[in-house]
């Protein structure tokens, strides 16, 4: 089903694993479809359809309960997660305690350790709807364990939740001598994305050589990139300029993902607004993380304290993909979280003034569709016939109302299997009792 065809009624076969009946499917560019049945056989959608007539082993009568593609959690360290206090608390908040106390915990990391966590997490998202993730792997440590790990991770995983590894160097490539190699040594290991931090790299051109050898190696490995870019304050960091200028000239476009991009929100508006029309011409994805940045952000500021959040509202305005990541669950950088994409969206509305309706429902695309797109796996995500059945149900009216709840998916079902089932709580109200 396309989003130009609003009454979807599509068969392959009429044999069912799995039917699910009566759900409402989520139209993107258009609202809600009337109920309607979804049959499911090996793992794939093979029917859609107002009223299915055959059975199944299994069926679920969803009751006008909304259906979803699942939530992507497109920007996550899955090697810091469930850390926060190790070794100790980040007193100041700041994105630069948290690199300092990361550079401490990592001297203990191994394989275990890494992994344990990361499959906590994982399982923790996907009871929460989350089946496509993408994590950075601190590359820029002796041995590389968090990228072994988090590589193991992925591939044990592959049955339940989708996840692809960026070949991260959380202290720059040119800062040590070895971190270079790191680098390309983690794409040969078979990380899926190189990533970078121009901005934290020892001097601008230092951070300018960082942009252009992570493209080179993103075309010698065949490679996406996502590079956190300008995750700070200063409105003199423009290394996202460089990145448009090297998507432009390679062609890269929409393989290329700019993450955080903080300091776009300090630019003068002159600037920003030519940079706004190069960005048009690339294609390149945006990564905003509301709930880090708002945290993380306006540190050095007394008042008026800046919100630290790229230009979300402006880029989405100007048809540029937009989407939205966690970043940080209890670690270094923020000691709080659940991993919950709704969490995220939440703040993502707040945060960037996102209120309007349709804004509201864009923030719901950043964590679904749009961040397919940045994560480059369209091509098996979505609810068609022919695609893999990997949805999630939520007893919610429509997308505005399950970012106003932040409700826990009633089913999450990964390629045909019902993953998770979560039974709302029930609040007994004892009021009358007391005459109230
Ligand atoms: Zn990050």
């Amino acid at each position: 089903m396309t989003s130009q065809s609003p009454i979807p009624h599509q068969f392959i076969t009429s044999q069912y694993d799995l039917i699910l009946r009566r759900g409402k499917l989520i139209l993107f560019d258009i609202g809600e479809s009337e109920p309607l049945d979804i049959g499911i056989k090996d793992g794939i959608i093979t029917a859609i359809s107002p009223n299915l007539s055959e059975s199944a082993h299994q069926e679920l009568d969803l009751a006008g309960k909304l259906i979803s593609p699942p939530f992507i959690e497109s920007h996550i360290h899955l090697d810091s997660v469930l850390t926060a206090g190790e070794p100790r608390w980040n007193q100041s908040g700041t994105l630069f305690e948290g690199i300092e106390i990361w550079r401490d915990r990592k001297l203990t990391l191994n394989l275990d350790d890494v992994k344990n966590r990361a499959l906590r997490m994982l399982q923790e998202q996907a009871k929460q709807g989350i089946l496509f993730v993408r994590t950075h792997a601190d590359v820029s440590a002796a041995g590389l364990i968090a990228l072994q790990a988090l590589l193991e991770v992925r591939d044990r995983v592959r049955d339940w939740i989708s996840v692809q590894v960026v070949a991260f160097p959380q202290d720059g490539i040119y800062s040590h001598p070895d971190n270079l190699n790191l680098l390309e040594q983690a794409l040969e290991m078979g990380a899926d994305v190189v990533g970078g931090i121009p901005h934290y790299e020892l001097t601008r051109e230092d951070g300018v050589n960082s942009v252009k050898h992570i493209f080179a190696l993103a075309q010698k490995y065949h490679r996406l990139i996502d590079i956190h870019c300008d995750e700070i304050d200063d409105d003199q960091s423009r290394f996202l300029e460089v990145v448009v200028a090297e998507a432009i000239k390679t062609g890269m476009g929409n393989k290329v993902t700019a993450s955080h991009t903080t300091a776009f929100a300090s630019y003068n508006n002159a600037y920003a607004y030519k940079l706004m029309g190069f960005l048009k011409r690339t294609q390149i994805n945006f990564i905003a993380n509301p709930l880090i940045n708002i945290t993380l952000q306006g540190r050095t500021d007394t008042y008026p304290k800046r919100r630290g959040v790229t230009r979300v509202k402006e880029l989405w305005q100007n048809g540029i993909n937009v989407s939205f990541g966690h970043d940080c669950v209890q670690d270094p950088w923020y000691s709080l979280g659940t991993g919950n994409m709704l969490d995220v969206a939440h703040m993502g509305v707040h945060v960037c003034q996102m209120t309007g309706r349709d804004e509201v429902n864009a923030c719901y695309e950043m964590v679904t569709r749009n961040a397919a797109k940045t994560l480059d796996m369209e091509d098996k995500y979505g609810i068609e016939v022919g695609k893999p059945a990997s949805l999630i149900v939520l007893a919610a009216r429509d997308r505005y109302d399950a970012i106003r709840t932040r409700i826990q998916p009633s089913y999450v079902i990964s390629q045909g299997k019902i993953i998770a089932a979560t039974t709302p709580a029930e609040t007994k109200w004892y009021g009358e009792d007391y005459g109230f």
